[in-house]
């Protein structure tokens, strides 16, 4: 099930204060929910950026976790939860072979600079993770398309941005600070739901709008992703330019899910099982044509952007993940607490 905004634990969570969560992080009430109740399905963590407000030129604030939040992330989960790398899990679930009890993977998606940091963090703490990774889109490549629109937004002058395409024109008003945020994501709906084509047509008028900027480095670089590779983590593919596949059409979608593999292992030596779909929201992302073409792809699991924790009882290639919160007390208390309110298909 999807993440039920009005549950009753959802409610719960907001009312329940930051300092009640503390307390029952800190007393010890998460320990007694895992050994009275121990999850036997798995959270597979869903992280993006990690950075602070300096990062917010480049992801949405809603998709940045600090470094140090971060950091507790990983000590708590390395010391209270079995953190497994995804391969690990999905070849159990291939095999129908139970989990150990409250299993953690961690994922990133997109290919931030930052997650090299990030990948240090995880490999301090004996842990692993999966970072899937927009195979075009590396540093020095083709920009990542959900940060070159953040960064030409705040750029273009004030007044009004106007869009064509072809059956319309959008006209985006931006005056002050709130009209620029509501633009970004009304260009990102534009990005999502228009053929590749079209998509890169307005990002040529976007540049044109913000007077060609140049883009600062935000994205890995395929010497750092080797090095992450190095410290055991685990790369999977994300697609090359971050396509939204349902609307990318049939030709370039199989296009942008082959290629991204076969970039990926090409540069890196080694074989990509792993993938994760672009966008997710209110877009549809996934259909079950697009699943096919994944495993047909010779991808072992692909994962989704729906809310939930996985287990027996998932469709290996649209695996549920757990969106990750910026406080530890947050993230606990959705692994303990709300994940009784993710009840299985
Ligand atoms: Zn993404």
């Amino acid at each position: 099930m999807s993440d039920s905004a009005g549950s009753p634990l959802r409610r719960l969570r907001s009312w329940l204060g930051p300092a009640a969560k503390t307390s029952l992080l800190n007393l010890g009430g998460y320990a007694a929910l895992r050994t009275l109740t121990p999850s036997r399905r798995v959270a597979i963590l869903r992280y993006h950026a990690i950075c602070g407000e300096e990062g917010y030129s480049y992801a949405d604030p809603m998709i940045c976790i600090t470094p140090q939040n971060f950091a507790q992330h990983v000590a708590y989960l390395a010391s209270h939860y079995t953190v497994l790398g995804l391969p690990e899990i999905v070849a159990r679930l291939h095999e129908r072979k139970a989990l150990p009890h409250n299993t953690v993977a961690i994922t990133f998606d997109d290919g931030y600079a930052d997650n090299l940091p990030a990948a240090r963090v995880l490999h301090q703490h004996g842990l692993s993770a999966t970072f899937y990774i927009t195979a075009g889109c590396l540093h020095g490549e083709a920009p990542f398309w959900p940060s070159e629109v953040r960064y030409l937004v705040a750029r273009a002058s004030a007044g009004e941005l106007r869009l064509r395409m072809p059956d319309q024109t959008t006209v985006l008003p931006l005056a002050n600070g709130h009209d620029r945020q509501k633009a970004v994501r009304a260009i990102n709906k534009l990005m999502k739901s228009n053929v590749i084509p079209v998509r890169e047509d307005i990002r040529r008028q976007l540049r044109e709008a913000a007077g060609h900027p140049g883009l600062p480095r935000h994205m890995l670089t395929w010497a750092e992703l080797a090095e992450m590779r190095d410290l055991g983590m685990t790369i999977g593919a994300h697609t090359c330019t971050h396509a939204n596949l349902p609307s990318a059409g049939l030709a370039d979608a199989t296009r942008e899910i082959t290629e991204s593999k076969a970039r990926l292992e090409r540069e890196l030596a080694m074989r990509v099982t792993m993938f994760s779909y672009p966008n997710g929201g209110a877009e549809r992302y996934i259909t079950p044509e697009l699943k096919r073409i994944v495993a047909d792809s010779g991808f072992a699991a692909a994962a989704s952007s729906q809310n939930a924790f996985a287990g027996v009882h998932s469709d290996i290639y649209a695996l549920e993940r757990v969106e990750v919160e910026e406080r530890l007390e947050d993230l606990v208390f959705a692994l303990e607490v709300e994940r009784f309110a993710f009840a299985p298909r």
